[in-house]
């Protein structure tokens, strides 16, 4: 057998613990398609926490939840979390607003978006502007500290505990925190590999050096502590608020050059994100070792007391985190699910019991349990 045959054979011998995840999604879609889901208002309104009125009785309620919440990871035996985008969001890595203008606003005047989001959609006439865009939005959302703890927190409430965590974020934020790499599954990919476009292989690459490259040829610098900054105006000594303000200095581009614009080594087509964006996504060696861990973790969840905890994980991609979640807590009387959004904690009103539901900030309720 030769080698890449072996390894295709192996890799499929090997637990996929993302493939195992959406199975149990959608068993929990069919089991738990059609019935009513308790949201975390409606809780509140039946629970006896304190309080007469509202607010006053949603804080009562939230302040409950919370000591259960913790109680519950002091008991727990095994912590499975489950990370989505609102945990970032919480944690200060906002895609639209503020961050937006200032690294931005040149693009925002150019072609009308107004946030990273879109911009990751529009359609660029030219690589090498694509690439200035995409260069800005990898750094600053990947490489560039969030603003707030709100990782260094929770690893502070699980670190002690036998915990995985599956996240569909593509941040590194777990990573920069200090969570145990051996525990972590990014199931989406990462802002920090290109992989090729086609793709031909199945590598995948590190963007780091090329991208802080594409930074100062647009003419960015970078402070020491990484934080991406303008360059001061030669005449004037002031420094640019903006993207915009340093563009129409004179000391900013909203492009990079040609040679920068990254090529497959292997066939020579240009690159493209390491995202699940559709089937061209490269799973590489490191994703498979992350999906079969996690297939094997939860193996070692059954039966036992296991604290399912879900953090900010919206409706776009339930399939992947809040589904099995459910599925799982289900299956095991052992499980409890709590369910952290900012507006839209719920639970299937049958795991009711065995459910918390904690809406506001995230990273709020986490500091508070420390
Ligand atoms: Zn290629």
């Amino acid at each position: 057998m030769n080698s890449s045959l072996y390894e295709a054979f192996r890799q499929q011998r090997r637990a996929n613990g993302y493939e195992e995840t959406i199975q149990k999604g959608m068993a929990g879609l069919r089991h738990f398609q059609g019935r009513r889901l308790l949201m975390e208002e409606d809780a509140a309104e039946l629970a006896d926490a304190g309080g007469d009125a509202w607010p006053e009785k949603l804080t009562a309620y939230r302040n409950e939840q919370a000591g259960k919440l913790k109680e519950a990871i002091a008991k727990a035996e095994k912590v499975v979390i489950g990370a989505g985008a609102g945990l970032s969001t919480s944690a200060g890595y906002v895609y639209s607003g503020e961050r937006f203008q200032k690294y931005f606003s040149d693009f925002e005047k150019a072609h009308g978006f107004h946030d990273m989001y879109s911009g990751g959609f529009y359609r660029y006439s030219t690589p090498e502007e694509r690439w200035a865009f995409w260069s800005r939005n990898i750094y600053i959302n990947r490489y560039m500290d969030p603003p707030k703890p709100v990782y260094q927190d929770l690893l502070t409430l699980v670190k002690d505990k036998d915990y995985f965590v599956i996240t569909t974020n593509v941040d590194h934020c777990f990573q920069r925190a200090g969570f145990d790499k051996s525990r972590l599954f990014y199931t989406q990919g990462d802002y920090g590999l290109w992989q090729c476009s086609r793709p031909c292989h199945d590598n995948t690459y590190d963007n780091e050096e090329t991208v802080r490259e594409m930074l100062l040829s647009q003419g960015f610098t970078i402070a020491a502590d990484g934080e991406l900054a303008f360059q001061a105006d030669s005449i004037l000594g002031t420094i640019p608020e903006d993207a915009q303000q340093a563009f129409a200095a004179g000391l900013l581009k909203r492009t990079v050059p040609s040679d920068l614009v990254p090529r497959c080594p292997v066939c020579g087509e240009p690159m493209s994100m390491n995202l699940r964006a559709d089937d061209t996504f490269v799973e590489d060696q490191g994703w498979y070792a992350a999906s079969a861990a996690y297939a094997a973790f939860l193996r070692g969840c059954e039966g036992k007391r296991v604290l399912y905890l879900e953090l900010g994980v919206g409706g776009n991609t339930p399939m992947i985190i809040k589904y099995p979640f459910w599925a799982m807590t289900h299956e095991n009387d052992n499980a409890l699910y709590a369910c952290l959004n900012y507006d839209e904690a719920c639970c299937p009103e049958k795991l009711k019991d065995r459910s918390l539901l904690l809406g506001g900030d995230t990273g709020e309720v986490l500091r508070k349990l420390k």
